[in-house]
């Protein structure tokens, strides 16, 4: 698709936000949407932060089939009502391609999941969702099956697709994921599409994702995607990895000098 397309891509969203070339663009919330106070608690301190897209799952894909599952519709209505609330665009995920017409309804960026990311039904439903999408790279896949799987959205009729590293499976233990970070310049490199970089399901852990956000600015990242929650012990999912408010507040005010040299 360089070669189809010389240059960058810049995607709207939600009207006012430009991810790709003019700005960097940090996505924050919870991993999951857990209660209208959670949410929009999470949402007024990623504003706070200088977010401009809130993130939070309703539709989860867990490893147990026990755990919990998202809130599903309910979910979507409080994401909406927390857009209200603050003015952020929102990112949330969907699993299925018979929930697309129902998570578009509500979503102004498709997550598409790192254990969906061949998921090709799904791919081609993203087509025609009239949607942008937020394209994740698999837990063991190659950046030529990123791409590939991004041509499927775009082949399908959708242009609007934002690429996400978010750590590979490595034989690594000391992080969740180990990232490849170099992925985010050899992206840059070889398409004309946005690059978000995750550093929370890359590391898995909160104390290194401050340091992983500066190398995605300084990497070249067109922004970030980042897990926040009001109370991380209370967390449902990902709690070890969500940044405390204070932590994010910290890590958003020690971005800005990079972020202006972006
Ligand atoms: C998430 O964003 O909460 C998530 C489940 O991420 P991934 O698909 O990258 O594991
Ligand atoms: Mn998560």
């Amino acid at each position: 698709s360089r070669e189809f397309k010389p240059g960058r891509t810049t995607i709207t969203v939600g009207g006012n936000v430009h991810v790709g070339n003019s700005e960097f663009v940090v996505m924050a919330g919870p991993c999951s949407v857990e209660s209208e106070k959670q949410i929009l608690e999470s949402a007024e301190l990623a504003a706070k932060g200088g977010a401009k897209i809130l993130r939070g799952g309703a539709f989860k894909p867990r490893t147990s089939p026990y755990d919990f599952q998202g809130m599903e519709e309910e979910g979507l209505k409080l994401l909406a009502k927390a857009r209200e609330h603050t003015g952020l665009a929102i990112v949330t995920e969907v699993m299925s391609d018979n929930d697309v017409s129902l998570v578009a309804s509500y979503a102004d960026v498709m997550q598409v999941g790192a254990r969906n990311m061949q998921n090709f039904a799904l791919l081609k439903a993203l087509g025609k969702c009239g949607k942008p999408v937020l394209l994740k790279r698999g837990l063991s896949s190659t950046i030529k099956e990123l791409l590939m799987s991004a041509e499927y959205i775009v082949a399908h009729g959708n242009n609007d697709v934002m690429l996400c590293e978010r750590g590979i499976r490595t034989f690594e233990t000391a992080t969740r994921n180990t990232c490849d970070i170099v992925a985010c310049a050899v992206l840059r490199e070889l398409t004309h599409l946005p690059v978000i970089l995750d550093p929370s399901h890359a590391t898995g852990k909160r104390s290194l994702v401050p340091a992983l956000s500066r190398a995605g600015v300084a990497i070249g990242a067109d922004g970030l995607i980042v897990e926040i929650h009001p109370n991380p012990q209370k967390a449902i999912s990902d709690g070890a990895q969500s940044l405390e408010p204070a932590q994010w507040l910290d890590m958003m005010k020690s971005l800005q000098p990079y972020i202006e040299l972006w």
